[in-house]
């Protein structure tokens, strides 16, 4: 006959899940749920790590963290939380809210826009489909033509700019610049090249070419750990203002409009389906590294390299969706 053997690990994870991840009848117990979702999901080893930026298949596919940071400023964490990883297209959420800043949502609205183009990120069709070319700052025109839109004298200014408002989200501290990345995915960039080329060609490009490029590729290489993204993701949780410094970085109103876009098409063509199951503004890059942001809550940052087909990290998304979910953090539960 057959014998099971029940690994004592496996009773206590078990008897752990059972009991309520409600600390009290107000606040969910974050710890107990990222430990849970750490648990859960570390031996998921689907998906493919990033290789059309050369550098980025050096990374483990092994690294995973998950750290939520409250309103309050509390910080709750699992696993590599201090491994650093290339912001990618998490940057083009905290460039857009810069765009915002300095020029209004109207403006942005108009030169950028903000409808999901159901194509994939760096899609050159949806630059030739789409009525406005750009389609919204999250997917590749729109966040090239976003670079484009922030206004500065020249092309080290507008860098300056950047990199300050990134490192202002992060709390202050200089965020590090990955040199090896930026290289890299300078050297193979064609594709993005091609986008910014069809842009300018149809009226869509602020600025010229190759400074777009440069820049667009800058904020991509920042380096962050899940700890410095949660904190930088808690900004937009917090109404703009940061946890850390007290500092507002960006006016409630000006928020609005920046999390409708992460509804919209944060998780590239699949956030209608993000949408369905999670219900959380999100953002995510092809380094491997997801925000969800619950507004008035908190916000989570998780990290894992392997990506599905959408180019989504594949544990990145479950912790989210594992924490969101047992948080009721929805923004549809009230309903
Ligand atoms: N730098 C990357 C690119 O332009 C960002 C894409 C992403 O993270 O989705 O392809």
């Amino acid at each position: 006959m057959k014998k099971f053997i029940v690994r004592p690990s496996a009773i206590l994870l078990s008897l752990a899940f059972t009991t309520s991840v409600f600390a009290s009848d107000m606040q969910p117990d974050y710890q107990k749920l990222v430990n849970q979702a750490y648990q859960l999901y570390k031996n998921d080893k689907s998906g493919t790590v990033a290789s059309y930026i050369p550098e980025l298949a050096t990374y483990s596919p092994n690294l995973y963290a998950i750290t939520l940071v409250t309103v309050d400023g509390k910080v709750y964490s699992a696993g590599d939380t201090k491994a650093k990883f290339p912001l990618e297209s998490l940057a083009k959420v905290f460039t857009l809210a810069l765009a915002l800043q300095q020029s209004g949502n109207d403006t942005v609205l108009n030169k950028i826009g903000a409808s999901a183009t159901g194509l994939p990120f760096n899609s050159v069709l949806g630059v030739e489909l789409q009525a406005n070319h750009t389609g919204n700052g999250l997917v590749n025109a729109g966040a090239i033509s976003a670079v484009s839109l922030i206004k500065a004298k020249n092309s080290a200014e507008k860098w300056q700019l950047i990199a300050n408002n990134l490192d202002a989200y992060a709390g202050g501290d200089k965020l590090e610049f990955n040199n090896a990345v930026y290289k890299s995915e300078m050297a193979t960039n064609q594709h993005n090249q091609g986008i910014a080329r069809l842009l300018q060609s149809y009226g869509r490009l602020y600025d010229n070419v190759e400074d777009s490029i440069d820049v667009y590729t800058r904020e991509c290489s920042v380096d962050v750990s899940t700890e410095q993204l949660a904190q930088m993701a808690a900004v937009l949780a917090n109404y703009g203002k940061s946890p850390l410094t007290q500092q507002q970085l960006l006016s409630h109103e000006l928020l609005k409009p920046l999390l409708a876009e992460m509804t919209t098409a944060g998780m590239y063509d699949a956030s209608g389906n993000w949408l369905y199951k999670v219900g959380l503004p999100a953002k995510s890059g092809v380094a491997g590294g997801v925000i969800a942001i619950a507004p008035g809550k908190f916000a989570i940052a998780a990290y894992s390299p392997p990506l599905d087909n959408n180019g989504n990290s594949v544990r990145g998304q479950e912790a989210i969706r594992y924490i969101a979910n047992q948080a009721k953090a929805s923004l549809f539960e009230k309903y």
